[in-house]
């Protein structure tokens, strides 16, 4: 078995859903060259690999501040949100940690599978889920407040996916304190997209 356990290191609430939680959790090991593997099994993963994309900053090793490593495989499983990084992994919209621990245990088990079934997997180095731009919207402030330029956050939204706008040109987003989890959660759906942050 390549993995025992993968334990949950921090636990916030949910900025997208104040009832729900958000999680990152530890992966006692590099788990880079199964991602593609793991990819092909799921049907609504996108997985982005090595190259391009944000580096943890310094000094941050511990906090949801940090952007994207690479390679990271992102998928839903019901609302829950999951990102699996080389060493870590990221929930949002988990009900509780008992739920959160029961999607860990269910990665654990498919880690170790592909793990022990890769030679019968054809690895599969691209993306397969489509983020709708409400996704995208449900991480904007959502005030229609037009500094951006557009008429309301969802034409926004829908502009970043187009790749006509940054993140950054939702001024609220960066200036405002309020915003701070929105605004790390929609850099890392980004660059987890290949879009720019
Ligand atoms: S600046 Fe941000 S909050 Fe304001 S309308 Fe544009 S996307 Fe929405």
């Amino acid at each position: 078995m390549l993995i025992d356990r993968i334990e949950i290191e921090q636990v916030e609430p949910c900025f997208a859903d104040e009832t729900k939680i958000r999680l990152i959790a530890r992966i006692p090991t590099d788990v880079s060259e199964l991602l593609p593997f793991l990819n092909a099994l799921l049907a609504n993963a996108t997985y982005v690999g090595e190259g391009g994309g944000k580096r943890k900053r310094a000094g941050q090793a511990n906090s949801t501040a940090y952007a994207v490593d690479r390679p990271a495989l992102t998928f839903t499983r019901g609302p829950r949100l999951i990102t699996v990084y080389p060493r870590r992994v990221t929930i949002a919209k988990a009900d509780d940690v008992a739920d959160a621990e029961e999607v860990l245990a269910w990665l654990t088990e498919r880690l170790n599978y592909v793990h022990q079934h890769r030679e019968e997997i054809e690895p599969v180095t691209e993306g397969k889920i489509k983020i709708k731009p409400l996704d995208i919207y449900g991480l904007l402030p959502q005030t229609n407040c037009r500094e951006c330029g557009e008429q309301s956050c969802l034409a926004f939204a829908l502009l970043l996916l187009q790749e006509r706008h940054r993140p950054r040109d939702c001024s609220p987003l960066y200036r405002e304190e309020r915003w701070k989890g929105k605004r790390e959660r929609l850099e890392e759906v980004m660059a987890s997209l290949g879009l720019p942050t």
